[in-house]
Formats: structure tokens, C-alpha cells, sequence
């Protein structure tokens, strides 16, 4: 008789999540999770951060020790693909020829970067950062350059940016948008982040493109832009968005479109099989245009537990948490609570010229978004307005007079 099997595919942030959520919740058939990668599930947010600065180590970046696997009886390959989905049969066939049998199947494949298609990206010191091995080649590289240059001002390239700053390297960031952030922060707050980061010294470099990286077998030497910038750099750093890994799916007929698309309960088009985490393209409460993919920590951490309550019976409950995400930049601690939206009124609460503050988002007179610098009690406030929908005015957030915890809702008084 066929083991009652759950089979994960992708050792990530999410994968590891829904085993330990199963177990927690006493699964008690067989758990496999196939990673590709040679480690155990790690934490990927101090990688370019704190792991950078040589202020963890690897092994502090485990999400749980190499013991806990076999303890809890989860069978952890790591090191070996996932190549193809049999759905009829419930298989999955890994690239050293084994099979796993699934009573039901998760995908959390996650992303991989997005190639910079121009000459010269293939150089050596060339580097991009998402796994252990990315930035522990990175990191060493840094040991020896005075000179950096990052393509890309999302999360991932500031991130570095200040790392690198920190260390002394001198850093610049280009990206072809006209501010940092663009595609996830509100003007105002990106404007902060611009200022901030000049004050860190990091220079920045909007509206550009990377016409080629140059150098030999040596290594990069210089980036040079379209407008004829040529900016020398000892280590390139590339960080211009991923690619959702749902090859897998694809080939085995799932809807797939920009991510692997489920429905509210993260259930794919084949009822044996779920996506969760960075590869699921799922619709959310709180997006603006309904179906999002999210990047973030909260994202494939609670899509994993929602998927495990379901694999156990309870519900089926749709997923419907409240995004929210956070990024280190060296002092500047961003946090958002809720999803930003195009067309958002941009309510500034704060001292101007100040390094903590947060701008508050409204669409259509209603709070959606919060981006707080160095306020974490002022988020987490936030993620109670908007989860529970409290009514917020624009005047009520511009004034750092006004209290906005009294707007919460009162527990019931104890009789
Ligand atoms: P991943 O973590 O990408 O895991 C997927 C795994 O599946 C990978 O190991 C991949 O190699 C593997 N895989 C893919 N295909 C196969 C296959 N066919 N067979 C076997 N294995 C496969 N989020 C925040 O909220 N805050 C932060 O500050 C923050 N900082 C970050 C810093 C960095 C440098 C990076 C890279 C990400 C950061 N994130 C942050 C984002 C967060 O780490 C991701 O959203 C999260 O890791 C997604 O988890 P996941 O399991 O969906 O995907």
C-alpha cells in the first residue's frame, strides 16, 4: 500500500513552513522536501545584511538545526531537483532518476533572478544575491573592492548598498526608474529613502541604463551607462527584480501566469496540489487589482500554515492575511503594513527633514497602506487599523498630535 505522502518541492521559506505546520498540527503520513539548493532551509533577509557584514554566520542563519529533520521525521533531500510532475499517477521524478509518491503535492519553488541581458554580465565579480552561495561568494569579493556598483534600486540592491557602505566600499546605485523603490513605495517615502541614502553616502544615479560592464577574464572593471557614464567597480552587484520558477508546473499543464495561479484556498487546477510562497500567483483581500504575487517572509510563512491547516482538514479557509514586509538599509528600518496601490493619497505624518516618520496611504478616503522608517510601534499599529478595517482620516494621520491608537476598538469591558 501507498504511504500517505505530502510532497513539497522547494526547501525555501515556504516549504520548510508547511512541514513544520504539518507536523505541528500532527500530520502523521510521510513528509518529503525537495530543495535544490545544498543547504537546509536558511533565512534569506540577512543575507544581504547582517550575513554580509560578518555579523552571523551560516550556521545562525538555519531556520532550524539539521537534527530537527530526522527528530520530527521530515525526509529532507536537499541537493537534487524536482524535474517533472506526473499528475495521473501523483508522482514527482527527481533529476537523480528517484520518484516520490504524493497524496498531495506543494509547490514552493520561489524565484530566481532576472538576468541583465547586456555584454559583459557574465563577467567575473559579477554577482547576484539570493541564495547562501550568492552571497558567500559576494561577501568574500567585498573583503577586496573599494568600488561597487548595483544595478538596480529595489529592496535587494539598497540592502547591499548600505552593507557595502558600511564597509567602506564606495557604492553607487543606478536604476532606469526615477526614484528608488518605484515599484513598491509611495513618492514620498521613496524621496526619504533618496535623501537617506545620500546622507549615508551612497550615491544614486536615477533615469539610466547599463549600456555594458567592463573588464576581462580578470574580472568587471566599470559599468558603462547609455548617457556615457563609465563608473568603475571592482564587484557589480545585480538586483532587477525575479522570475517566478513555475517551469515545473508549466510543464505539466497547471494555469500558470506571472507565478503559479491559485485560487483563495492556494489551491492549484489540480485539486492534489497547492503553491505557496514567492511562485504563487494567489488572489489577495488586500491587492488592488485582486490577483498579486507577494515576496516576503509573512507571505510564504502564512500561505504555508494556511495550505497545511487545509491539508489537514481544517476549512477549507481562504487565505486572506494582511500582507506586510519589512527591509534593513543599513539605519533606516522600512516597514509596510497592507499593499501600496498606483493613484494612492500620500499622507506625510512626521517631523520633515526626520529619519522617523511614516506615510499613510488612502484610496478612496480608505487607509490601504503604511510605510513607517524607524517606527516599528507605529506599525504594528498600522497592521490593526487596516486589518480591521477602522476608519481613518487623512487628517487624523498627518497629525502626530493625534492619538491614533484610540481609534482601535475597545475590548470588552471584564464583568
Ligand atoms: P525561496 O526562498 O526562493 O525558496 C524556493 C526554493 O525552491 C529555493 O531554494 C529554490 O532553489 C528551490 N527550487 C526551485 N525549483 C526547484 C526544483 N525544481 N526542485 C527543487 N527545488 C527547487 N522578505 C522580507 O519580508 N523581508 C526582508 O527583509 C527580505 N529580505 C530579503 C533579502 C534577500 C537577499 C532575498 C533574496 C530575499 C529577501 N526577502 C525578504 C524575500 C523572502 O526571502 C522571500 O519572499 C522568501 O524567501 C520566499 O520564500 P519561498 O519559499 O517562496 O521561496
Amino acid at each position: 500500500m501507498t504511504q500517505r505522502t505530502v510532497a513539497i518541492i522547494g526547501a525555501g521559506q515556504a516549504g520548510f513552513q508547511v512541514a513544520v505546520s504539518l507536523r505541528e498540527l500532527h500530520y502523521d503520513g510521510r513528509i518529503v522536501v525537495i530543495g535544490d539548493e545544498r543547504h537546509a532551509p536558511y533565512q534569506r533577509p540577512p543575507l544581504s545584511k547582517v550575513y554580509l557584514l560578518g555579523e552571523c554566520d551560516e550556521a545562525q542563519l538555519a531556520l532550524r538545526p539539521d537534527t530537527y529533520y530526522a527528530q520530527r521525521q521530515i525526509d529532507l533531500i536537499t541537493g537534487k531537483r524536482a524535474v517533472a510532475i506526473d499528475r495521473t499517477r501523483r508522482k514527482v521524478a527527481l533529476e537523480d532518476d528517484s520518484i516520490i509518491d504524493y497524496e498531495h503535492l506543494v509547490i514552493a519553488t520561489g524565484a530566481r533572478n532576472r538576468p541583465l541581458p547586456v555584454p559583459g554580465a557574465e563577467l567575473p565579480n559579477v554577482f547576484f544575491l539570493r541564495t547562501l552561495d550568492e552571497a558567500s561568494a559576494l561577501k568574500a569579493q567585498m573583503a577586496h573592492a573599494k568600488t561597487a556598483v548595483v544595478i538596480g534600486a529595489g529592496f535587494i540592491g539598497l540592502e547591499f548598498a548600505a552593507s557595502a557602505k558600511k564597509q567602506g566600499i564606495d557604492v553607487t546605485v543606478l536604476d532606469v526608474a526615477d526614484r528608488p523603490m518605484a515599484r513598491a513605495l509611495s513618492k514620498t517615502m521613496s524621496a526619504i529613502f533618496a535623501r537617506e541614502h545620500e546622507k549615508l553616502g551612497v550615491k544614486l544615479k536615477f533615469s539610466t541604463q547599463v549600456m555594458h560592464l567592463l573588464g576581462g577574464p580578470g574580472g568587471v572593471t566599470a559599468v558603462e551607462t547609455v548617457d556615457g557614464q563609465v563608473l568603475p567597480a571592482d564587484l557589480v552587484v545585480i538586483g532587477i527584480g525575479v522570475i517566478p520558477n513555475v517551469d515545473l508546473a508549466a510543464t505539466c499543464d497547471l494555469v500558470v501566469e506571472n507565478g503559479v495561479v491559485v485560487d483563495e484556498f492556494l489551491q492549484t487546477s489540480d485539486p492534489h496540489i497547492s503553491a505557496v510562497g514567492d511562485v504563487a500567483a494567489h488572489p489577495n483581500p488586500y491587492a488592488p487589482g485582486g490577483r498579486v504575487r507577494l515576496e516576503s517572509i509573512q507571505n510564504a510563512s502564512d500561505q504555508a500554515r494556511c495550505v497545511a491547516a487545509r491539508i489537514m482538514g481544517q476549512g477549507p479557509v481562504a487565505y486572506n492575511a494582511l500582507p506586510w514586509f519589512w527591509s534593513t538599509q543599513g539605519p533606516l528600518r522600512l516597514q509596510m503594513a497592507g499593499l501600496p496601490a498606483s493613484g494612492c493619497e500620500e499622507v506625510f505624518r512626521g517631523e520633515p527633514g526626520g529619519s522617523v516618520c511614516s506615510v499613510f496611504l488612502f484610496r478612496e478616503d480608505k487607509l490601504v497602506c503604511v510605510e513607517t522608517l524607524n517606527r516599528p510601534a507605529e506599525h504594528m499599529l498600522a497592521r490593526k487599523l487596516i486589518a480591521n478595517r477602522v476608519p481613518v482620516t487623512q487628517q487624523q494621520a498627518a497629525d502626530l498630535t493625534f492619538d491614533l491608537k484610540s481609534l482601535l476598538p475597545k475590548p470588552p469591558a471584564a464583568s
